[in-house]
């Protein structure tokens, strides 16, 4: 007897939960799941500020897919998507033969949003993946090697475009491995220039303001500079140029000023808005009932009308309810609406400092830090237990 195929593509936050979830509600012989990432290992991408840095070693960042998934339940392929067939109902990938499905969950995640900068993709560098974040590091390191041959100001100049979540964690850690860092390659500290640069007119636009002038304090009291309501027009070999015209001159550009969905999502015919998908109450795409889409590509709006961050608690929240709502599906049960619940939130400004939200407390300093790190310890337990947690948690 044939049995309902599952597709799932991408294993973030999102296809990881949805995975773990459909091998926990569906009995063994309920569906064929096969579980689709381009990498034999899932990244935590909340973490990878921390290689990116240097202040931890990226494989702390990673792990197995078979490690987590049951490989007897769920199919594992290791490959690329390279094209998503809604009408065919089909999954092309870039080594293997086409995926058919009869229900297909998309959890591709995003892409950076370059905002049409000129100059961005070939110049500077996206905190997005495991490569990205180790060729950040190198580049960091190689440039600092070379500052006491040519003692050019640029090369210990590091410019973070976007002091969104992402812009400001990773500040937060250059903080804490510059001192390092300059011993390493005997380097004055006070030399070293951090420049965070914000289009907006606030550092983290949106989040607390009592919590947002903490952390704008404490980076500054270690150095580091912002420059805020100040678009970036254009990115070179040599640096940035600002709106005005005043150039920045830096041999190290990260930017972590936007996310927009995939590719793949956006060719696929599928309707999107700047590359994420507006799904309906049940995560489905416009138009077609059996694929759903979570995530960063997806789109979910507050009573407000508002799109909610796209983050890892609601993408891991979406992946839930997701695999629930499929097994009910597949059974001839009915679909529940997803409504997102915000725990709440929490920057990491380095190892031992952060600021958050949960619930209606606001946290700073070393007891926000200490939550963050719970946090993270939580998504290894979701993923594989208390053994799991033992195994790659750090305090
Ligand atoms: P992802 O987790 O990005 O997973 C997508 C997966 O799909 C990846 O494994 C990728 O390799 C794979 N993939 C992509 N394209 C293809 C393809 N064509 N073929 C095959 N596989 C493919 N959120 C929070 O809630 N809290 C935080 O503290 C937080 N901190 C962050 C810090 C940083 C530095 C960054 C970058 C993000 C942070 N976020 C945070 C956001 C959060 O990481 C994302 O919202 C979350 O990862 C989205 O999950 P996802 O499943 O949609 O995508």
């Amino acid at each position: 007897m044939s049995v309902p195929k599952i597709v799932i593509l991408g294993a973030g936050f999102g296809g990881l939960m949805t995975a773990k979830g459909l091998q926990k509600e569906l009995g063994y012989n309920e569906a064929d799941i096969t579980l689709v990432n381009q990498n034999s290992y899932h990244y935590i991408t909340t973490k990878l500020h921390e290689p990116a840095a240097g202040t931890s070693h990226h494989d702390h960042a990673r792990l197995s897919i078979s490690s987590v998934i049951n490989t007897n339940r769920i199919k594992f392929i290791q490959d690329r998507v390279s094209a998503i067939k809604p009408e065919a109902k089909e999954v092309h990938l870039e080594n293997g033969e086409p995926l058919s499905y009869d229900y297909l969950v998309v959890a591709l995640g995003g892409a950076p949003e370059t905002f049409g900068i000129k100059g961005l993709l070939e110049n500077a560098f996206f905190i997005r993946n495991i490569n990205s974040v180790r060729m950040i590091r190198e580049h960091m390191e190689y440039m600092f090697s070379r500052y006491q041959e040519e003692k050019r100001e640029d090369l210990i100049t590091i410019v973070v475009g976007g002091a969104g979540f992402t812009g400001i964690e990773y500040v937060g850690e250059l903080v804490d491995r510059m001192p390092e860092l300059c011993r390493e390659y005997d380097i004055p500290l006070e030399k070293v220039r951090i420049i965070n640069v914000e289009a907006a007119p606030t550092v983290l636009p949106g989040f607390d303001k009592e919590l947002v002038d903490y952390a704008v304090k404490y980076l500054e009291s270690k150095g580091v500079e912002f420059l805020i309501s100040t678009p970036i027009e254009e990115c070179t070999e040599d640096g940035v140029i600002l709106k005005g015209g005043k150039e920045i001159k830096a041999a190290t550009i990260v930017w972590t000023g936007g996310v927009r969905g995939n590719k793949v999502v956006e060719e696929s015919g599928i309707e999107t808005m700047r590359g994420r998908v507006k799904v309906d109450e049940y995560l489905r795409a416009p138009g077609y009932d059996n694929v759903f889409i979570i995530g960063d590509s997806s789109l979910v709006f507050n009573e407000q009308e508002r799109p909610y961050p796209p983050t890892a608690q609601m993408a891991t929240q979406q992946g839930q309810h997701l695999a629930k709502n499929i097994a009910s599906l597949i059974r001839g049960g009915e679909l529940k609406p997803f409504k997102y619940e915000p725990k709440g939130t929490i920057a990491s400004l380095g190892n031992k400092e952060a600021i958050g939200i949960l619930g209606d407390k606001k946290m700073t300093g070393w007891s926000a830090a200490f939550m963050k790190k719970i946090v993270d310890l939580r998504w290894l337990f979701l993923l594989g237990g208390i053994s799991l947690v033992l195994r790659k948690g750090k305090l």
